[in-house]
């Protein structure tokens, strides 16, 4: 059984971290036992794990978001029950438009998985989660992936923002975009402009308070600067193979578009 030890961020909401990739689930508590479930995650045995964990404090999920199409970011399982999940519309086209290459993905990342179960997310119409709970708010835009939705409470000020705003991964930009850079500073613009975050929870990395998300929005925007000037790029986040990786993808395309190209 994996380890799993949710932490209580606010009242009544929790995020716990798995092991994979600093992977974080959020869940809101509600009425009467329900509760609101961001992105559960990664392994089969930290889904059991939350799933327990639920059990233990007699919370069940009435209502699940993912904030966005990719294949750590929209998994369920059996135990988690049946409640609906949704996503903004152009997350679930691009979920429906991709499943093939999203199920080997999390076959690859994390085997073992009920696939009748993954990526069964439907749109959600209007800009709230009705559900019975805590009000949530969901703020679009198309960095990082198409539809990317990041959830805010405004009762307790807790911004769940999905892939943006890590501390321990640069930003990762969709370079399936016609404009990569400019699409990703437009969902930094849109997350900064939410009013009263007290506390960010990004999708990868560690939970921050409104001094640090303030940091992390100017330490992605100085990110995207350095690599669309060309120049050296020092982040600390450059640390993993992988994201060096993306690292360089980043700066092939921002050479190619001060060509005058879009590159690859
Ligand atoms: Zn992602």
């Amino acid at each position: 059984m994996a380890e799993l030890s949710p932490t209580e961020i606010a009242p009544g909401v929790h995020v716990a971290t798995a092991e994979k990739y600093t992977t974080t689930t959020t869940i809101v508590a509600g009425a009467d036992g329900g509760c609101l479930l961001v992105d559960p995650a990664v392994s089969v045995a930290d889904l059991a794990a939350l799933a327990g964990w639920l059990s233990d404090r007699g919370l069940r999920p009435v209502a699940g978001w993912s904030t966005h199409p990719h294949w750590d970011h929209l998994l369920w399982s059996r135990a988690l029950g049946a409640a609906p999940r949704y996503a903004t519309p152009p997350a679930v086209a691009v979920a429906a438009r991709e499943q093939a290459g999203l199920i080997s993905a999390v076959e690859d990342g994390a085997p073992g998985h009920d696939l009748t179960l993954f990526a069964r997310v439907q749109p959600l119409l209007g800009h709230e989660i009705d559900w019975p709970g805590p009000r949530a708010l969901v703020y679009a835009h198309d960095a990082h992936a198409p539809g990317h939705g990041a959830v805010f409470l405004p009762d307790s000020g807790v911004l769940i923002a999905g892939d943006m705003c890590s501390d321990v991964e640069i930003p990762l930009l969709d370079l399936d975009a016609p404009d990569p850079f400019g699409g990703y500073r437009e969902g930094l613009r849109v997350l900064a402009s939410v009013p009263g975050v007290h506390t960010v929870v990004p999708g990868h990395g560690h939970v921050g308070d409104d001094a640090e998300f303030r940091r992390r929005v100017t330490a992605d925007l100085g990110y995207l600067d350095a690599v669309q000037a060309g120049g050296d790029v020092d982040d600390p986040r450059l640390t993993e193979e992988w994201l060096r990786t993306e690292h360089a993808r980043h700066r092939a395309r921002a050479a190619a578009a001060r060509r005058g190209g879009r590159g690859e």
